[in-house]
């Protein structure tokens, strides 16, 4: 009996495996067709100033209405579209999308648009990105690059000629999601970031632990010291914003100030005075 219960069990999950390779498959191919159908769009996240709380930029994220499954994560299908090749293509279709939107916006405001570590296996990237910021009349002073430290495990040296080469157009190169994964403290000597994004996971901790806080403080001070600027990512609550306030972060960006939106949808203007005791 027993028997025949585990043999159910190993069936279902043979069902439910399956499921899910398919719903890949379809995703994958559906991803093939989606920029063409025009379900996929650029929303914009504004980053404020930690010391003004207005906003001084903002960061692209990918958006993908799917026909049937309705509004799927980039955490979703950013995999499939690398696994597949893709994208190199979406990113290209981003990164002008991106550049042609910010460019009818207030001059102090700065884009930043993600970059996949398998765009920097393309040879091209460099070309392309100077020839999107041409086309689209967007001073790449303005641009950011967003890669996490994955991108730097791979074949260092071509991708630190890349980078360097991005860096000399003017652009500023930021590492993203700093304080996961190996996060070694040599990355930042290796490149020089302009910013150091620290993770959404470390600024949620915060309030909890008094260690978590420690560590963004001296994180922060580091940054500053090596002429880095720094973002706390996920600020979601005031408690929150006052702790990285107080851990040194110049930049914050979260669902306290405001969650991704439509091009047409951002307010440059507002001042968050959610919580008057920070004057
Ligand atoms: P990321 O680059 O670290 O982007 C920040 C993520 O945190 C975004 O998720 C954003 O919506 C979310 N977020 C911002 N504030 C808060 C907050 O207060 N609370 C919470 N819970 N979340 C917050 P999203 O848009 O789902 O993107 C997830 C990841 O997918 C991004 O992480 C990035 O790695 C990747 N991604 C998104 N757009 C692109 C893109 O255009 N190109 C590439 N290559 N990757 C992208
Ligand atoms: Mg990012
Ligand atoms: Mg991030
Ligand atoms: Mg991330």
């Amino acid at each position: 009996r027993a028997k025949a219960a585990g043999r159910h069990c190993y069936r279902f999950f043979e069902i439910e495996m399956d499921a899910q390779a398919r719903t890949q498959h379809v995703l994958e191919i559906d991803l093939r067709n989606a920029l063409a159908r025009g379900e996929l769009d650029v929303y914009y996240q504004t980053i404020v100033d930690v010391a003004t709380r207005t906003p001084i930029g903002v960061e692209a994220l990918v958006r993908w209405r799917h026909p049937v499954f309705g509004e799927l994560s980039p955490d979703r299908f950013i995999p499939i579209a690398e696994d597949t090749g893709m994208i190199v293509a979406l990113g290209e279709w981003i990164l002008r999308r991106a550049c042609m939107d910010a460019a009818a916006w207030p001059p102090h405001v700065k884009v930043a648009v993600n970059l996949s570590p398998v765009q920097f296996r393309n040879p091209e990237l460099v070309p392309m990105v100077r020839d999107i910021l041409a086309s689209a009349g967007f001073p790449p002073s303005r641009l950011e690059l967003e890669i996490t430290e994955s991108v730097l495990l791979q074949k260092h040296t071509a991708i630190i000629d890349m980078l360097q080469e991005l860096s000399r157009l003017g652009i500023s190169i930021v590492l993203d999601d700093f304080g996961v994964g190996y996060s070694s403290l040599s990355y930042l000597r290796l490149f020089p970031f302009s910013k150091i994004k620290i993770d959404r996971g470390f600024v949620s901790e915060m309030t909890q632990r008094a260690d978590c806080a420690t560590i963004v403080s001296a994180v922060t001070g580091l940054a500053h010291a090596l002429d880095m600027q720094t973002t706390a990512e996920g600020v979601e609550t005031w408690e929150q914003f006052r702790l990285v306030q107080a851990a040194g972060c110049s930049q914050a960006q979260g669902y306290l100030f405001s969650r991704p939106q439509p091009a047409d949808r951002i307010d440059f203007s507002r001042r968050e005075n959610g919580e008057r005791s920070l004057g």
